[in-house]
């Protein structure tokens, strides 16, 4: 079975995001990107399916600008087998991400797609839903837990009050959650190995997608700042402040 992981370079979950001073977005100028973190457990995962026999090959793909390179060759290094750049400096949306993904879908046939739950850059959570009624597959979101059973794949998800499984036919659509499994480091020989696997360039127009964005940004705001707290003497002080100053009692 072939698994298709599509992964997204978004700024590194490290760095404190600042908003531009036009407040038309944030600065990405000088900023550390990497993989987005949900999207390293669908790698991770996806190789691990591969080292129980299960898969046979693993193809990324990444929609972004040229540097997306180097998070597909962080993915190789990990354990994929391929990589396919679909190159746009457009900030694509997620609906225009799907079509992409159904394109290449068509062309791959993979048994499955593991996409992250969401990118921490837009926090949309739309694109392996969208994905998924595009296709017309079934679809488990928010895996923690992800077996083959036969000729079905068993996927746990966390839900409010406990745990659901559902078991899916293949071909389908899984999005990871945080407690799926925790990413490996590419080793440096694997970094090296990873230089040499083919990693192939197109163009959305190649797929005949249009990736002109449909949602306009107003403004992106900070959060507004926290007050500096206050040191009370003794408990008497405590509830007359929250009775006279916060009016909480
Ligand atoms: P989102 O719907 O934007 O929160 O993203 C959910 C998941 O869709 C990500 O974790 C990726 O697996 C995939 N995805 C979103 N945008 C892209 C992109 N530009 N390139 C490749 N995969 C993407």
């Amino acid at each position: 079975m072939k698994i298709i992981v599509p992964i997204k370079r978004v700024v590194d979950f490290n760095v404190k995001v600042r908003v531009k001073a036009d407040q038309s977005g944030i600065e990405l100028a000088n900023v550390k990107m990497s993989m987005n973190p949900f999207c390293e457990i669908a790698v991770e995962e996806a190789v691990r399916l591969k080292e129980k026999g299960i898969a046979t090959e693993i193809v990324v793909v990444s929609v972004g600008p040229t540097q997306a390179q180097e998070t597909l060759r962080t993915a190789l290094a990990m354990g994929a087998d391929r990589a396919i750049l679909v190159q746009t400096d457009v900030n694509v949306e997620p609906l225009a991400v799907a079509k992409i993904l159904k394109a290449i879908a068509a062309k791959e046939t993979p048994g499955m797609i593991i996409l992250g739950k969401q990118a921490i850059d837009g926090d949309n959570n739309q694109t392996g839903q969208m994905l998924a009624a595009l296709l017309g597959w079934g679809q488990a979101t928010f895996a923690s837990k992800l077996e083959k059973v036969g000729d079905q794949i068993n996927v746990t998800r966390e839900i409010d009050g406990g745990l659901e499984t559902l078991s899916l036919k293949m071909p389908c659509i899984v999005t990871t959650d945080l407690r799926l499994n925790e990413p490996r480091y590419a080793s440096l020989p694997n970094i090296m190995k990873a230089k040499q696997k083919p990693l192939a360039m197109m163009a959305p127009a190649d797929l005949g997608v249009d990736v002109t964005p449909r949602v306009v940004t107003l403004k992106v705001n900070e959060p507004a700042k926290r007050k500096a707290g206050i040191k009370v003497k003794d408990v008497a002080e405590l509830v007359a402040k929250l009775k006279t100053e916060a009016k909480v009692i």
